[in-house]
């Protein structure tokens, strides 16, 4: 190998005669770390009792750890987590629960960060959550994520959480919604949960939620196609966004479309007549509007009622949801029952056995 008395060994394969004018010298070696002499403190652990005390007293940095203990798979650190969960559970409750969706572009972090910042500007904290089961923390929008949400990232009574990576959207959603169990004992009284309105996830946040919004935008006079009548059912409000510039006319179309929409739907079960509002997130226009629609649906539910209904509906509809899930983890997550489970497809298939018959062998029961 060819050396240069200055440089050491020329190693590189570019070095060679043919990349002549080309000379790349080898790399200073890199101590192991700046200072090694440095220690790295240990990150401490805390215990359930701790994060409670630090979660009661409003640490942002133990809610934190609490909540990314809720969203380990680790099994101790679940019996961890639902330890937290049991002692702030006493003193959740206390807030204003409000899911926001709407499709990739609508414009839902701008309008989170606009409407958290007006939120906060009355005193109190907010927490932004999010229910993404598509996202991993690595691609696409990872909703909840601070960089998304400028100002409210900066808001020292702000908590922004993004969703859950792992699991189903059942799990995704469950964690999310043992979250909000940890923020209000940590005293925040606002709740944003966002998710995309794409799909099933709308239903997840709606059964955590006292309000529902549905963040639409004005389009070529055809939104209407666009909703899954489910989603305008489930909606307390929908807003449309980007009723800025030469849009306001295509946005307070559109409102009258949905209004109109709204009167052939059935009468929601709170009584609360669902309103349609125009707004810009980005010129923060219309602002004040959707915020007092939201004031008045609270006024509304706590006295017809309903507020303490529905959450009673979803705590029940959280039990059993947890129930379903957790029977089908234990009986697919056993991996001689996994084996049974192969077998039985085989003979499934093969037309000698009825599905039904394998279905009850493989739950233990011969009938
Ligand atoms: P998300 O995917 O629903 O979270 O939407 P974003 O908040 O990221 O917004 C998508 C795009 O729409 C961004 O380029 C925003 O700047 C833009 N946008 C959001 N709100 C408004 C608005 O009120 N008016 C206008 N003209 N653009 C907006």
């Amino acid at each position: 190998m060819p050396t240069d008395p200055h440089h050491g060994h020329y190693d590189h394969p570019e070095n060679a005669a043919e990349y002549s004018g080309l000379t790349v010298n080898s790399g200073v070696a890199q101590p192991p770390c700046v200072n090694p002499y440095l220690k790295r403190p240990k990150r401490r652990v805390y215990t359930p009792g701790e994060l409670v005390e630090g979660i009661l007293k409003g640490d942002v940095m133990m809610l934190s750890r609490a909540v990314t203990l809720v969203e380990s798979v680790a099994p101790e650190h679940q019996a961890q987590a639902r330890e937290v969960i049991e002692k702030c559970l006493p003193y959740s409750g206390n807030s204003r629960r409000i899911g926001i969706t709407g499709v990739p572009g609508a414009g839902k972090s701008t309008s989170i960060d606009v409407f958290g910042f007006h939120a906060l500007k009355h005193g109190g904290k907010l927490a932004v959550l999010a229910i993404d089961p598509s996202s991993e923390r690595t691609k696409g929008s990872i909703l909840g994520d601070k960089t998304r949400m400028e100002k409210l990232s900066q808001h020292p009574d702000a908590f922004i959480r993004p969703s859950p990576s792992a699991g189903s959207l059942g799990g995704v959603a469950r964690k999310t919604r043992e979250t909000i169990v940890l923020c209000e004992a940590a005293g925040f009284n606002n709740i944003f949960v966002e998710t995309v309105g794409v799909g099933q996830s709308e239903t997840a946040v709606h059964s955590m939620c006292d309000f529902f919004m549905l963040i639409q935008i004005a389009g070529a006079g055809d939104e209407l196609q666009g909703i899954k009548r489910g989603i305008m059912e489930m909606a307390d409000g929908i807003v449309i966004n980007k009723a800025d510039g030469d849009n306001i006319d295509r946005a307070n179309l559109a409102k009258a479309q949905y209004k109109s929409a709204l009167q052939l739907l059935p009468s929601p079960p709170s009584g609360w007549k669902p309103e349609v509002h125009c707004y810009s997130g980005y010129y923060e226009l219309g602002i004040d509007e959707v915020w007092d629609m939201i004031d008045r649906y609270f006024a509304f539910i706590e006295k017809n009622g309903y507020f303490e209904r529905q959450r009673r509906e979803q705590a029940r509809y959280w039990m059993y949801e947890t129930i379903d899930s957790e029977l089908r983890r234990r009986f697919y997550d056993d991996p001689e029952r996994a084996r049974a489970i192969a077998e039985a497809e085989r003979l499934v298939l093969s037309n000698r056995l009825s599905p039904f018959t394998a279905a009850y062998n493989l739950l233990g029961e011969n009938r």
